[in-house]
């Protein structure tokens, strides 16, 4: 920090992405990125796109991948927005819907990057405590004075919210906007695209960073009315106006198109998850249920903390949060099936010392 830094910049308190070491290659199991690689469609493609026309800027509203995303969706063009990953897309919703005096509210433990959001645009948000057992107390967040923001399945404890309770909420807030991050829906949930058409008041978040493998990529979307849609392009547009390069728009397409691979892929993971957290409660873990490619896991005799140095030690890196209530959990990425059983082998050895 130095006497040229804005007063804006002096007080923020930046959210901290997982490691991408560079010492050493590590099982990495603490980004929650998906295991396999993108279809060889979206690589062919994206080999295909390295061209001259790269001198080019891109197309601003990115209007074949919103309209690949409205089709594979059944809503319309103009209720799609493209961003820079699901976290540029928040940023904006941030600024698009929510007020400094009117509190938003979201839960005490779920993605830590809300509360930088509300921090940097001086958003008013009361946390709302989950239940003992990390569920969400769904009518805490009815008639909020200024909105909701709500991941499902939650993160990072993995756990799910059946889509009627979601329509409650929707439902308890129509004179706010209720913001529904969809980053790890694929996984077994029920997306709450189906209920745009019926609620002006609801926006969708999704990404392809996690169940179509392209976090490197950096692609999100909103889902919404046109209004609201028009909102984040006055927010966009009065940032930067081509946020998707040409790269990103068109691998992002082809990802849309090869739902083969796409099925296969996220199957695979859900059956890993489901074989792993059985072998995990056989080694007397508590597993939260998951619908995500993740797992929270908590050990009675392993603090969390000495897990996650020891793994570190072996080559896994999984994700600690240093946080109240969840500092006992580790969050483990679902991975191959090769790097779930070395992680297993791992904690057997760690557990029989
Ligand atoms: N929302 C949630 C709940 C997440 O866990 C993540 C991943 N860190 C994101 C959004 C952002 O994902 P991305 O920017 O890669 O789309």
């Amino acid at each position: 920090m130095s006497k040229y830094w804005s007063k804006l910049a002096k007080k923020l308190d930046p959210y901290i992405p997982g490691e991408q070491p560079k010492d050493k290659k590590y099982i990495k199991l603490n980004t929650n990125e998906n295991p396999y690689p993108p279809s060889k469609m979206v690589l062919e493609a994206l080999k295909n796109a390295v061209d001259g026309s790269l001198k080019l800027y891109p197309d601003p509203n990115g209007d074949e991948l919103r309209k690949t995303i409205a089709h594979y969706y059944g809503l319309k063009d103009n209720q799609v927005f493209l961003g820079n990953g699901s976290d540029e897309v928040l940023a904006f919703s941030f600024m698009a819907f929510f007020n400094p005096d009117e509190p938003i509210l979201f839960p005490d433990i779920t993605y830590s990057f809300y509360k930088v959001y509300a921090n940097i645009y001086n958003i008013d948000y009361r946390l709302v405590e989950l239940d003992e057992d990390f569920s969400v107390p769904t009518k805490e967040f009815h008639h909020s004075k200024g909105g909701v923001i709500l991941p499902n399945p939650n993160a990072p404890t993995g756990i799910y919210l059946p889509l009627h309770w979601i329509e409650d909420i929707v439902q308890a807030n129509k004179e706010k906007i209720v913001i529904i991050d969809e980053a790890y829906i694929d996984f077994g949930g029920k997306s709450a695209v189906t209920l745009i058409d019926k609620y002006p008041n609801l926006i969708v978040i999704q990404t392809l960073s996690k169940s179509r493998s392209l976090a490197g990529l950096r692609v999100g979307f909103v889902l919404g009315d046109k209004e609201l849609i028009t909102a984040l392009n006055y927010v966009k547009n009065s940032i930067n106006s081509y946020t998707l390069d040409r790269l990103a728009l068109c691998g992002a397409n082809e990802a849309f198109e090869d739902e083969e691979y796409f099925k296969m892929t996220k199957d695979k993971i859900i059956a890993t998850r489901e074989r792993v957290t059985n072998e995990l409660i056989n080694m007397e873990f508590e597993v939260l249920p998951s619908l995500t490619n993740f797992v929270f896991i908590t050990h009675p005799k392993y603090p969390a903390k000495d897990l996650f140095y020891l793994l570190k030690q072996e080559g896994i890196l999984v994700r600690h949060f240093n946080q109240q209530k969840i500092q006992n959990y580790l969050r483990v990425t679902i991975g191959s099936d090769e790097e779930m059983n070395y992680l297993i082998h791992i904690l057997h050895k760690i557990i029989s010392i």
